[in-house]
């Protein structure tokens, strides 16, 4: 039989291990292709479904992560109290409701409790979870929740902002709009009622996952444009410049340590991003 280059990265060991059945994947493509009225034997369909499985084999496999061998060996013990924060981490997953990509950015952020996890595997953690059918708020729920448990921080707090283009391709068509997600546990919560407080008692009728996003820096050339109805950029804003917004939340905190260490951190990125 000729030998087809896919022009992907699998290996046959690599697609076992991604626990996709790519005979039967294979076979249901042929019958989608028949039923959408297509010649499955024609020259440019005949390698489609082997190139679809395969395809799937990579975007999907992170159903069968073993997540014990993924965080192997990059569990470290170190004196660190302050924020780790890995930002703009890329991701390509595929919604669970049309199979269509979504595509965006997660950060992560966590204040340790003497256990630190090796940088490059934070990204491997979001793979995971981005490398199966999804919807984004589980997935940033799913990042969140992982991260605490094993490393039992102080606080974690995933942001995702994502296109999703069964948004773009189809339905409304809205080609840029883009959806942020949020999940904190820990510190992160703790600062959130008085937070809350602020924002329901400032004139600003900003949506309350704003001040989240303003404390992850998000600058507006990363992603587009921030400065459109409903999006809230520190530097921007003509009523509540990041500072004097922190200063009230700072000022209406009812300050345990961990409220007030990760406010003062969140103090320390207000006046970076201003800076
Ligand atoms: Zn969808």
């Amino acid at each position: 039989m000729e030998r087809i280059d896919f022009d992907d990265n699998l290996t046959d060991e690599s697609i076992a291990r991604s626990g996709i059945n790519t005979r039967a994947v294979q076979k249901a493509i042929v019958q989608l292709l028949k039923a959408i009225g297509e010649d499955p034997g024609r020259d440019g369909l005949k390698s489609t479904p082997e190139r679809i499985a395969r395809t799937y084999a990579e975007l999907l496999a992170g159903y069968h992560v073993d997540p014990e061998v993924l965080v192997n060996d990059a569990l470290f013990e170190v004196k660190y109290d302050e924020m780790v924060l890995v930002r703009d981490i890329e991701f390509y997953s595929l919604c669970e409701h049309h199979m269509l990509p979504f595509i965006g950015r997660v950060h992560v952020a966590y204040i340790p409790d003497g256990k630190v996890l090796g940088l490059s595997k934070i990204p491997r953690v979001v793979e995971m979870f981005a490398r199966r059918l999804q919807v984004q708020e589980r997935m940033t729920r799913q990042i969140a929740n992982f991260l605490r448990d094993l490393l039992k921080p102080q606080g974690v707090a995933v942001v995702v902002e994502a296109l999703h283009l069964c948004m773009s391709m189809r339905g409304v068509q809205k080609h840029n709009a883009r959806m942020t997600t949020s999940a904190m546990h820990g510190a992160f919560r703790a600062t959130w009622p008085p937070a809350r407080n602020f924002w329901r008692t400032s004139r600003a009728a900003l949506p309350r996952f704003s001040s989240r996003i303003a404390a992850f820096d998000f600058h507006p050339d990363r992603f587009g444009p921030l400065d459109r109805p409903g999006f809230f950029h520190p530097h921007r804003h003509p009523r509540t410049p990041g500072l004097a917004r922190h200063r009230l939340a700072m000022s209406s905190a009812r300050a345990s340590t961990v409220n007030r260490r990760a406010l003062s951190t969140r103090a320390r990125i207000f006046s970076a991003s201003s800076a």
